[in-house]
């Protein structure tokens, strides 16, 4: 990439300390996807730049690649998520999506949709009243499932991943390896290959479309039963094992928790 200085929109999606003095940024921004960069100085003198180096807002960033590292020279606050901030289980679940978008994109892979995806999210979490924990794990699921279909791996809800033929009601098995649901007729005929597939409630197929189809404000009206909940949190689980591997295999509810 043939650039020295860059200004683009972003959203801080991690930080850490660097060297003695330094922090290292993850953001994502809206013209160049994720950039990782050195704000020099930011834990001291400086405080300025830090403090609009915060996580949960929207900035303005303007960055400058030298021959061994990429710092940041200003960062101007657009909009802050004031709600989002002030609200612990609401920057805890910001948080858990940010790192696994910081953990999942590759640098310079830009991508608008979704910066935008990413920014709808955080809107809504900032907008949404206490949640519940089951509708937050709902919610972060939908938020899993946009996400990794953006990414490529967009679940196959309605038709067979083998055999294309259309998903018939009651005679189905889930394989999140190949990507989704199977019919019975495909696993009958070649029972070698889809040993691993597993039986999966009709409900939670349900579940599965309707969270990736709907607004987040519908999906919190909902009031899907508990079991069903877990079920298609085990889903997204494991469409995220097959296609955004992790060292660890905490699943994304930790922390959120049902
Ligand atoms: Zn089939």
């Amino acid at each position: 990439m043939s650039w020295s200085a860059i200004k683009t929109e972003a959203i801080i999606l991690t930080s850490a300390p660097f060297r003695e003095a330094d922090r290292r940024y993850s953001a994502l921004t809206r013209d160049f996807g994720k950039i990782e960069f050195i704000g020099r100085g930011a834990r001291k003198g400086k405080a300025k730049l830090a403090a609009h180096l915060e996580p949960y807002a929207i900035v303005d960033l303007e960055i400058i690649k030298g021959r061994r590292s990429v710092t940041v020279i200003s960062v101007e606050r657009q909009y802050a998520f004031r709600s989002l901030m002030n609200d612990i289980d609401r920057r805890v679940l910001t948080q858990a999506s940010l790192s696994l978008v910081d953990r999942h994109m590759r640098e310079y892979d830009q991508d608008e949709i979704l910066y935008h995806l990413v920014l709808d999210w955080m809107n809504f979490i900032d907008k949404q009243e206490k949640m519940a924990k089951k509708e937050q794990v709902l919610l972060f699921g939908a938020f899993l499932l946009r996400f990794m279909q953006q990414l490529g791996y967009e679940a196959a809800l309605s038709n067979c991943v083998a055999c294309k033929e259309k998903i018939m009601p009651l005679s189905f098995r889930w394989h999140g390896g190949k990507g989704g649901l199977v019919c019975s007729d495909c696993v009958a005929k070649d029972e070698n290959e889809w040993f691993a597939a597993r039986s999966i409630l009709e409900e939670s197929v349900k579940i599965l479309r309707f969270a990736r189809e709907s607004s987040y404000e519908d999906i919190v009206q909902t009031n899907f039963d508990r079991a069903y909940v877990e079920d298609f949190a085990r889903i997204v689980h494991d469409l995220m094992q097959y296609h955004l591997p992790v060292d660890s295999p905490v699943p994304f509810w930790q922390g959120v928790g049902i």
